[in-house]
């Protein structure tokens, strides 16, 4: 790092825990932001100002109207841009040593295999069980952290499966992907908007932990807010010995 970096990044490295090397480890990893949405706007943003190495980030869609109540990447006159042309000009102006790589459309099958085989910790700022379970399979696979994120209403969750470690739980130990789950988005139920901020900058800061090191976060956990009544709860998540995805009989 140079004078400059280590100034810009002090705060971190004033952390006993971070230190130079921290950022050091922060500055060679690879994230995957799935998702340009409430999440993965602030997901993103805080992991540029962090210092990550190389940022990729992934969405099909273009900025509307709609999306600027909570998605804190694009300003009134984004509208009508692509998600991801947006995002890559605040990023930029926010960070300049961040390696942006910015795909504009819907990962799926190979694609997203071979993204998350290439990525040091994958955020899945989505908004579809479709994509959540095709995500979470692919860091099985390939056995990448994936921190996970979803928010509707007044009512949030953050996951972390840290998949490096073949005994830790993954998204389908705690929501099988034959579950019943009824699939409901803030494009039509609404959704508070600083809590999606909330829930994102959370995701930024679990990878940061898992990327550096500084986690007690280890195996799986399920963070729950009540944004009403402020009310937090921590669920640890067991493996499901019979996960259709990551049990040692389905891998
Ligand atoms: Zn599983």
């Amino acid at each position: 790092m140079n004078d400059e970096q280590l100034l810009r990044y002090s705060r971190h490295i004033l952390l006993a825990e971070f230190g130079v090397e921290g950022q050091e480890r922060l500055r060679k990893a690879h994230a995957l932001v799935i998702g340009a949405g409430g999440l993965g706007c602030p997901a993103a943003l805080y992991l540029a100002a962090s210092g990550i190495g190389r940022l990729t980030i992934a969405d099909a869609d273009k900025v509307d109207l709609t999306n600027l109540q909570r998605q804190i990447l694009y300003r009134t006159d984004s509208v009508g841009l692509p998600k991801v042309d947006a995002a890559r000009a605040t990023l930029a102006a926010a960070n300049p040593d961040v390696e942006l790589i910015t795909l504009q459309k819907r990962l799926a099958g190979e694609d997203l295999r071979r993204l998350v085989a290439g990525a040091d910790i994958v955020l899945d700022c989505s908004d579809n069980f479709s994509t959540r379970h095709a995500v979470n399979r692919a860091c099985v696979e390939h056995g990448k952290p994936l921190v996970s994120g979803a928010a509707i209403r007044f009512d949030a969750q953050l996951m972390v499966f840290d998949l490096r470690d073949p005994s830790a739980p993954c998204y389908s130990c705690l929501f099988p992907e034959e579950g019943e789950v009824e699939e409901v988005q803030c494009s039509v139920m609404g959704v508070l908007a600083p809590m999606v901020g909330a829930i994102g900058a959370l995701q930024a800061m679990e990878a940061v932990k898992l990327v550096t090191g500084i986690t007690d976060t280890a195996g799986g956990k399920l963070l729950l807010l009540d944004a009403k009544s402020s009310e937090w709860r921590s669920v640890r998540v067991p493996k499901d010995p019979q996960c259709a995805v990551c049990s040692a009989g389905a891998r």
